[in-house]
């Protein structure tokens, strides 16, 4: 401004001396069109910066001479600067945006108006939403349940929503409405669904167990009463301690078949280096099968010469209540096979009836705890419905799959392979059968 001054001024001393020597008129026209071109000049200069604010851009900074100069550079310095920070805005915001992507809870940030600003995956497959499509609409509209709806209508968010998934596949999210930055507010969207899901066993668990010790307990205390205050004969009196034993000796089964349960869950995995004779195993186990069956079955054992590291406890566990049940679910006069065979690298437990058989739509579900396809015939023969979840515990921790075969009035084959990594060396490369 002072430099443009100074020029006025330095155009003004020629036209005073023109003035002087020439006429005053002279000199005034001189320096009238002094002026005019000047005036001239920054008519161009306003034209040039005028197109340019249509569309600015650091390259194309008009240029200019004089104090338009200064005033084109000083713009391009700025037009520099803040292109660095937007380009410097614009990498905070990606990395911003990439770390809300890694966020494994849904996240969808929501104005004033609950209109959604932005989502990040894990949300849009949750909530079924599309940011491209669903950018600015309202979130009531998309996530229709009026559950939710409610949930933000109130206003409350002081603990979060349950909420069964939008998308009707067994999901149960856990929906928790954040406000922040005045009237804005952030969903974090929570998958809960296993949790809800142990939740759920827990509290069946808990209800099964009081349920199956309550029935012996009732019957007991009933036979206690009538033991303490009727005058009964002898013989009676043992009638009923009998039943009272049978009744305890229930709770005590259901006890210990539990307890077996909880350590299978808790313990460490079972040892690698633990050699277990299989077919010493079976053995006995056919001998405590043949003093259960009472001689009221024909059971047989073949057995491979194969060992296996592992458990032994656990095994015998396992084969031991498979054989059993083959025992309890058999009428008199049937036949038991109990069979360990080399088949290729692995190994094969399996033990056959020709019992009662099972429905198939009970198979899927037999290793759950307490579930019994015969319930009757379970409690007659002193059945827990522990047994198959104990040995489909016990058979996962050494890498082996319980597999049913049965049919109705025909029998049933309970079988589990082991990999050939359980196998001893001789035993997995001996001659195939
Ligand atoms: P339980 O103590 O009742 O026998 P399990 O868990 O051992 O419980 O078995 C679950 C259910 O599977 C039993 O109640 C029975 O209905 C059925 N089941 C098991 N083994 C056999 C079998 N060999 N033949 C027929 N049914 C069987």
């Amino acid at each position: 401004m002072i430099q443009s001054l100074a020029l006025s001024f330095v155009f003004a001393i020629p036209s005073f001396v023109l003035g002087i020597l020439v006429s005053p008129a002279w000199g005034l026209a001189f320096f009238c069109v002094v002026l005019a071109l000047r005036q001239l000049k920054s008519l161009r200069y306003f034209s040039r910066l005028e197109n340019w604010t249509r569309d600015p851009s650091a390259q194309d900074v008009p240029e200019g001479a004089g104090a338009w100069d200064e005033v084109f550079a000083r713009l391009h310095r700025h037009e520099k600067e803040m292109r660095a920070a937007i380009a410097r805005r614009d990498v905070e915001l990606q990395q911003v945006a990439a770390a809300g992507q890694a966020i494994v809870d849904g996240i969808v940030t929501l104005d004033t108006d609950n209109r959604i600003v932005w989502c990040n995956i894990a949300a849009g497959n949750q909530l079924g939403l599309d940011l491209r499509s669903d950018r600015g609409q309202p979130i009531a509209n998309l996530v229709r349940q009026p559950a939710f709806v409610e949930y933000l209508a109130v206003g409350d968010y002081s603990r979060p929503l349950r909420l069964s998934s939008v998308r009707d596949d067994g999901q149960v999210l856990s929906i928790h409405i954040l406000p922040y930055a005045g009237g804005d507010r952030l969903v974090q969207v929570r998958d809960v669904t296993q949790s809800e899901r142990l939740d759920q066993m827990r509290r069946d668990f808990v209800a099964n167990v009081s349920h199956e010790l309550r029935t012996p307990l009732t019957v007991l205390s009933g036979f206690l009463e009538t033991v303490r205050e009727l005058p009964l004969a002898a013989a009676e009196r043992d009638r009923y301690l009998a039943m009272m034993a049978e009744q305890s000796g229930r709770m005590q089964s259901i006890v210990q078949d539990l307890l077996t349960l909880s350590t299978l869950e808790s313990s460490p995995p079972p040892p690698g280096t633990e050699l277990v004779h299989v077919p010493d195993l079976l053995g006995r186990l056919q001998r405590d099968a043949e003093a259960l069956s009472g001689g009221r079955h024909e059971i047989s054992l073949a057995a491979d010469a194969v060992d296996i590291f592992g458990a032994e406890s656990e095994l015998a566990s396992a084969f031991g209540n498979l054989i059993s049940n083959a025992v309890r679910y058999t009428p008199a006069g049937g036949k038991i096979d109990i069979a360990w065979q080399r088949r290729g690298s692995s190994a094969e437990f399996s033990v056959t009836d020709n019992g009662i058989g099972i429905d198939a739509r009970h198979i899927p579900r037999l290793t759950e705890r307490f579930y019994r396809a015969d319930l009757g015939r379970s409690r007659e023969t002193g059945g827990t419905g522990l047994g198959l979840a104990i040995v489909k515990h016990a058979l996962s921790r050494h890498q082996a799959k319980l597999d049913v075969f049965s049919a109705p009035g025909s029998g049933s084959r309970f079988s589990a392979l082991f990999p050939a990594t359980r196998l001893t060396a001789e035993s997995s490369c001996a001659k195939p059968m």
